[in-house]
């Protein structure tokens, strides 16, 4: 260990830009054997890391980092399975640059561990070499129905499934996985990635009840009486509005009806092949890792150019620096302080947007810098395609309130510190109490939710 100074940082290898914009396969290879004990072998070993704290799970990142520098494996496998639902899946999706490597003691001029890269190998390697999770055998003969199967469902359904409790998750899309699977696109997140887990699941007695929409196909009560509790993960996915003129015109779409419609198509499911950007100018408009995703697929789609429009600077985008360096390598073009106007249409369909110059001004109580529009400095830009991804609002289905789950002020459902909603043995948690966040928080909402769940049936 502590050889930070013999091998330097090293990230992952990509694929060539010229290759990877012409499919949807993931961007970032695997790192070798070699790659991943060289990188494991940096960790200095911290008796206070910082990395765990910074990390949503607390992941036992030194302790697997070493077991990987000794190659013993298996023990990195367990431990990394132990506190986490689903290590492969977070070693590629979580912004590393804000959480564990963003605290790594190394990130101060040596260059962080590449804590997410090694996470991935660790249970990758560990699938094929045969391991596998613990369940338990011997169920507790109580049941829980989980609604949504995005990670906060997964997550618990994982924890629920280890503890002997019997799942059923009701899930209204055809394929479970929430945004990790109709959101996320596949050169970040690989589909059969979240495909084995969910079939790891439901070899460990998991029901899963997909094209099954809560409220529509059927009554929460029934879900109530059915199950011992119940969990609410539906997610915050509903899109926010700008509230500009025709911003509902043919040729503007939501930046989720958008990468959800490739999706399906993708996977073969119905689609609107009206979504269709191929040899279009297209305009996203939002800073965040939302908006990459759409200019990134845009441009797999074959739009004849992509243009990101946002209000901040670089420096101030809300999401993975990482995927903005992507976005740019693939082709995009960036413009800063901008922000939308209007959308000018030509029988009823989109020509072009209007946009205005900001600038910063002093931060607000949130510490973030006030964006300020400059008077008499809009300008007006051609599009055939309009993407806004301005960030997401809860969905607040009927169910909510006629079975007493309170939501607040924006809509998200209120919890108590046990993940307990105001109605009680009905828990919630994920993006539909945090607002759009982050995949690892979900993660981390689920495996918390089943530790208060089983403690109550056990002590009952
Ligand atoms: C385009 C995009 C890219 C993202 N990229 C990243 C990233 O790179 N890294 C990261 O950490 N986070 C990312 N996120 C955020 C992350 O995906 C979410 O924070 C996370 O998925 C939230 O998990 P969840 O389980 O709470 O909800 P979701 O993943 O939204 O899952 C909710 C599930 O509930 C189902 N559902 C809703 N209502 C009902 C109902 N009435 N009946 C039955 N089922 C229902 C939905 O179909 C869905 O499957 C991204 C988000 C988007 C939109
Ligand atoms: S879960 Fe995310 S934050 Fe935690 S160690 Fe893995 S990549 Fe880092």
């Amino acid at each position: 260990m502590q050889n930070f100074l013999s091998f330097d940082r090293v990230e992952p290898k990509k694929r060539l830009v010229g290759e990877r914009v012409k499919d949807f396969d993931e961007v970032y290879e695997v790192f070798d054997k070699v790659e991943v004990k060289n990188q494991s072998e940096r960790c200095v070993q911290c008796g206070d890391p910082y990395c765990m704290t910074k990390c949503p799970l607390h992941n036992f990142i030194p302790q697997w980092l070493k077991g990987v520098a000794e190659t013993n494996l298996e023990l990195a496998f367990k431990l990394s399975n132990e506190t986490s639902p689903f290590p492969e899946i977070m070693g590629r999706v979580c912004p590393q640059d804000v959480l564990c490597e963003g605290d790594c003691t190394l990130n101060d001029g040596h260059g962080a561990i590449t804590i997410g890269s090694v996470e991935r190998y660790i249970t990758e390697k560990g699938f094929s070499k045969g391991f596998e999770i613990p369940f338990a055998h011997k169920k507790i003969g109580k049941s829980v129905g989980i609604i949504g199967s995005g990670p906060a469902g997964l997550s618990l359904a994982t924890y629920l499934l280890r503890a002997g409790v019997d799942v059923t998750i009701y899930e209204r899309d055809s394929k479970a996985g929430g945004l990790l699977t109709y959101g996320i696109p596949g050169f970040k997140l690989d589909k059969k990635v979240i495909q084995n887990r969910v079939e790891l699941l439901q070899n460990a007695g998991l029901v899963l009840k997909t094209n099954c929409e809560v409220g529509k196909d059927i009554e929460f009560s029934e879900i109530q009486k059915n199950h011992d509790a119940t969990f609410i993960g539906i997610g915050s996915t509903k899109a926010k509005k700008v509230g500009i003129e025709n911003e509902n015109s043919d040729g503007v779409f939501m930046a989720m009806e958008f990468l959800s419609n490739i999706q399906k198509k993708l996977f073969g499911e119905n689609f609107n092949s009206k979504i269709d950007v191929k040899g279009k100018n297209v305009i996203v408009v939002g800073g965040g890792d939302t908006a990459m995703d759409c200019i990134r697929t845009s441009i797999r789609e074959g739009a004849k150019s992509v243009t990101c429009h946002y209000r901040r600077d670089s420096k101030n985008m809300p999401g993975s620096y990482k995927e903005y360096r992507n976005s740019v390598e693939e082709g995009a073009e960036f413009i800063f302080y901008s922000t939308p106007k209007s959308i000018s249409t030509e029988n009823g369909r989109v020509a072009g947007i209007t946009f205005a110059k900001t600038e910063l001004s002093e931060a607000d109580e949130s510490g973030r810098k006030r964006v300020v529009e400059i008077a008499n400095s809009d300008e007006v830009v051609e599009a055939d395609i309009i993407i806004m991804a301005l960030g997401f609002n809860p969905e607040n289905p009927k169910f909510l309130e006629t079975s007493g789950v309170k939501t607040n002020s924006w809509g998200g459902i209120e919890i108590s510190k046990t993940g307990e909603t105001s109605s009680s043995n009905i828990y919630s948690g994920g993006d539909a109490v945090r607002g759009a966040d982050l995949v690892v928080r979900a993660a981390f909402d689920g495996r918390e939710v089943a530790k208060e769940i089983v403690n109550n049936f056990l002590n009952k």
